[in-house]
């Protein structure tokens, strides 16, 4: 199954497709992940992005799609895979086809979480994200066992540069720039599916689940 989940930061999307990942059997692919991933071992493509990622802009098509076409060589994605954080523009999606298209492959539904701005705010100045593993921690919605502490692997857990107030801001702003043309994009190729997102992250999941099993 391939599936592509839009929705605004701080809709609770990387905690989603992580979880799907677990329940499906699906790599995960994030490009904010790998982003980061380069941004903090400083590879030349991490030093470009870091500047766009800290203002909370997009970070140039070129790049991400070069790292992108990367990470879809890789052999795990065969067995079917949730895209988190890509497509963002009518653009990448159309370059999402066309990568797609080259392996005989196809998005097979693309689900949008649908949040409020409030509710965005509220959940993004709280994040906790593990330098180690990745996993996601929130102050007040899902604080770790220990204080600054991963649960799963002993990582020590940060705040992104990009999750203070103004930006958080600034990346709502260039999502909806973006995203109606987007969306619209995906309706017409009867593919969307939009989930409310406002609810709790387990609630948002077996929804999601329920309606990519009965695919
Ligand atoms: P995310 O973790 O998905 O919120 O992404 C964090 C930041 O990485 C974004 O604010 C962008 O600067 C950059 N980014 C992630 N995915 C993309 C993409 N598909 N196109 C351009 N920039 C991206």
């Amino acid at each position: 199954m391939r599936i592509v989940l839009l929705g605004p930061p701080g809709a609770g999307k990387g905690t989603q497709a992580k979880a799907m990942a677990r329940e499906l059997k699906l790599a995960h692919i994030s490009t904010g992940d790998l982003l980061r991933q380069n941004v903090s071992s400083a590879t030349p493509l991490g030093l470009e992005a870091k500047e766009y990622m800290n203002k909370g802009l997009l970070v140039p098509d070129l790049l991400v799609t070069k790292m992108l076409e990367d990470r879809f060589g890789q052999s795990d994605v065969k067995g079917g895979f949730i895209l988190d954080g890509y497509p963002r523009t009518i653009n990448q999606a159309k370059t999402l086809d066309s990568i797609l298209d080259a392996k005989g492959m196809k998005i097979d539904i693309v689900f949008d979480l649908d949040s409020s701005e409030a509710v965005i705010v509220q959940r993004l100045s709280g994040r906790l994200v593990c330098k180690k593993c990745g996993a996601l921690f929130h102050k007040i919605n899902m604080p770790p066992k220990v204080s600054g502490v991963c649960d799963q692997c002993g990582g020590s857990l940060y705040q992104r540069d990009d999750d203070k107030e103004a930006t958080i801001r600034k990346r709502l702003a260039v999502y909806r720039e973006e995203v109606t043309a987007l969306l619209e994009y995906y309706r017409a190729a009867k593919l969307l599916t939009t989930v409310s997102a406002d609810d709790e992250a387990s609630i948002v999941l077996k929804k999601i689940i329920d309606r990519a099993r009965a695919l």
